[in-house]
């Protein structure tokens, strides 16, 4: 990520909610990015994930910049590369758990892959919920899916908004568990939004954001 800017027009107001951020991930590394709330977190892993313009600045993906691919493009780069889990889950209505975390395979063209799907979320401990429909499940039961369809297809880097917000201390201990033993087995890096303090002592590094700005860095040793 270098010079990342993001300005919004609403009306005849601006606001940079994003102003010059130069990042570098190394591959498999895990990163927590903490920060209070506006200060501009979701944009900003919004944008590391081409899930949405720049007003400037770049973003490189394995050596490719995001902003000089197309829309097919960069959602082909992202189905091989990326998984990521919103803030508001935003699972297909339409679709069961069990079809929802099948998705990102569907979209790489792999079938057949129904037991693998069924087992993640078993894994997650919604083995008795495959066939529910988003509606028919709570918050943190939504965001354990949402979890599953992001870490299906093995992506070499996830993003996640709060994984954890919407679940208990019980219920996130196995979560949290399960995405570092990702990152440990299949080396996926972790880029993590957070306000768990608890969470963000996991990661080796963690980003402080205020302001639109990289305010702070702290390493952990692994
Ligand atoms: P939180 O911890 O509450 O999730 P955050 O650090 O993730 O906050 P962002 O969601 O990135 O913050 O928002 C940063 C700023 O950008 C906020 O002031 C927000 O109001 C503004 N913002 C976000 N999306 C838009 C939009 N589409 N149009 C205008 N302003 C926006």
């Amino acid at each position: 990520v270098r010079s990342l800017r993001k300005t919004y027009r609403n009306g005849g107001h601006e606001l940079t909610v994003l102003r010059d951020i130069d990042l570098t991930l190394e591959e498999g590394d895990t990163c927590a990015i903490i920060g209070p709330s506006g200060s501009g977190k979701t944009t900003l892993l919004g944008l590391c994930a081409g899930l949405d313009d720049a007003s400037a600045g770049t973003v490189k993906i394995d050596g490719q910049p995001l902003e000089t691919l197309d829309q097919d493009a960069r959602a082909a780069l992202r189905n091989r590369l990326v998984g990521f889990v919103f803030q508001n889950f935003q699972l297909i209505p339409t679709l069961t758990a069990l079809e929802n975390v099948l998705v990102p395979l569907e979209l790489r063209g792999e079938t057949g892959r129904q037991q693998d799907a069924a087992e993640l979320l078993k894994q997650v401990g919604l083995g008795e919920r495959l066939d529910h429909y988003p509606l028919q499940l709570s918050g943190g039961e939504q965001q354990r899916v949402a979890l599953a369809r992001a870490f299906i297809h093995r992506p070499k880097i996830l993003f996640a908004d709060e994984p954890t917000g919407n679940l208990d201390a019980e219920t996130s201990g196995p979560i949290v568990e399960m995405l570092f033993r990702l990152n440990r087995e299949a080396g996926t890096a972790l880029v993590l939004v957070t306000h768990d303090p608890s969470l963000a002592a996991k990661a080796r590094r963690v980003i402080k954001m205020g302001g639109g700005a990289i305010i702070g860095e702290e390493e952990h040793a692994r």
